[in-house]
């Protein structure tokens, strides 16, 4: 691994390096040993990707300040300061022995420092969450944001449904590896091991995870026939899922542990559901109160009636028109609308008074004499 490599000594600068000067001889170095220059030799391959982990580390102040610190506590085995001629890449063997004799396996097993490891080094080469890390210590997995759909009725009361979740997880033939069981590993021919290609003009171009290898750096000469070499695979998980009552569109629900799993025995993440809550023929929801349309007749509307009106709860409810009722006219059944915890909603029904488009010939004959009746008090 690079990592015991000083990066200061690949890029051939003093740690008093300026930005300026740390670019300059990166881009010097990465233009000699770019691999298009250099297609037959593998060590440039391998010296370029030094150079590019080594740049992507000192070329950004943050990673930069933590690797100087990490560095100065003899963390690599090579000590502080940049006198020192011909360490190459050594890199301290006796836990604890010697002086700052600190290996940087054994700095894996504390975990704030794994982890400012795995910041340094994550370069963005890792395809997202496919198997065990090579970096880190146990990380927890992602979680899974998952969008369900539910009847009107089952938001407003609740209830249990099971849904199947497309969840990504790691390969169990292969344990995320890639390869067929039994298979050989080698090195990605594409990006030299990196896991990392460049797109764009020689070394300053943007790196993108290697699809060759899908950012791995090495390729298994037989792919895993269950995940065809992802090392993942895309699974639906059934889930039962208790809705509460009274959810609407929006509402989320988050199912702790129901999350992709963690890398290298890490918890794995949750499940968040966000409810989508599906139209109803008759009832509306607003927030807690229910809305309702309800067609009465004219006479109905001028003379006044009792009807029956069914609600979200499945009563049935007679609500009294008052004579003289206009269209329009809105109702209030109080308690009848959505529960949620201590609240509930009202259910308002609003009337709608329809006019016959055909009359026969009594009702004809009865709403003439009403008319001439009405006209003759104006
Ligand atoms: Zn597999
Ligand atoms: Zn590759």
């Amino acid at each position: 691994m690079a990592a015991s490599k000083d990066f200061y000594e690949v890029l051939g600068v003093s740690e008093k390096a300026s930005s300026d000067e740390i670019k300059k001889a990166y881009r010097k170095l990465a233009k000699k040993y770019h691999p298009d220059a250099n297609p037959n030799d593998p060590s440039a391959a391998e010296r370029f990707k030094d150079l590019g982990e080594a740049y992507a580390v000192l070329s950004d102040a943050e990673k930069r300040k933590q690797y100087d610190q990490m560095r100065r506590l003899g963390a690599f085995g090579f000590g502080g300061g940049s006198g020192r001629s011909g360490s190459g890449s050594r890199r301290g063997s006796s836990p604890g022995g010697g002086s700052g004799g600190i290996s940087f396996d054994d700095l894996q097993g504390f975990g704030g420092i794994g982890d400012i490891f795995s910041s340094i080094f994550d370069l963005g080469s890792k395809g997202k969450g496919s198997g065990p890390s090579k970096s880190g210590g146990p990380r927890k997995g992602q979680d899974v944001e998952y969008v369900v759909e539910l009847s009107f009725e089952t938001a407003v009361k609740g209830g249990k449904i099971s849904i199947d979740v497309p969840i990504t997880e790691e390969c169990a033939t292969c344990s995320g590896s890639g390869a067929a069981p039994g298979s050989a590993v080698k090195t990605c021919g594409e990006c030299g091991g990196s896991g990392q290609v460049s797109f764009g003009q020689s070394g300053f171009a943007v790196k993108r995870p290697c699809p060759a290898c899908l950012g791995r750096g090495r390729i298994p000469e037989t792919p895993c026939p269950a995940c065809s070499g992802r090392g993942s695979l895309r699974q639906a998980r059934k889930v039962q899922v208790t809705v509460p009552k009274g959810v609407d569109t929006g509402s989320k629900l988050k199912l702790s542990g129901q999350g992709e799993r963690g890398a290298a025995g890490g918890p794995p993440g949750d499940l968040v559901i966000t409810f989508k809550v599906k139209d109803h023929r008759f009832f509306e929801r607003d927030g807690l109160n229910i809305h309702v349309t309800v067609p009465i007749n004219i006479v109905q509307a001028a003379l006044g009636s009792k009807i029956k009106v069914r609600t979200v709860g499945g009563a049935r409810v007679v609500l009294r028109i008052p004579p003289g009722t206009q269209p329009g006219t809105r109702f209030r059944i109080r308690g009848q609308g959505v529960e949620k915890g201590e609240r509930v909603g009202d259910q308002i029904v609003e009337v709608k008074v329809e006019i016959p488009e055909e009359l026969d010939a009594d009702s004809r004959k009865a709403l003439e004499m009403f008319g001439s009746t009405a006209a003759m008090r104006h």
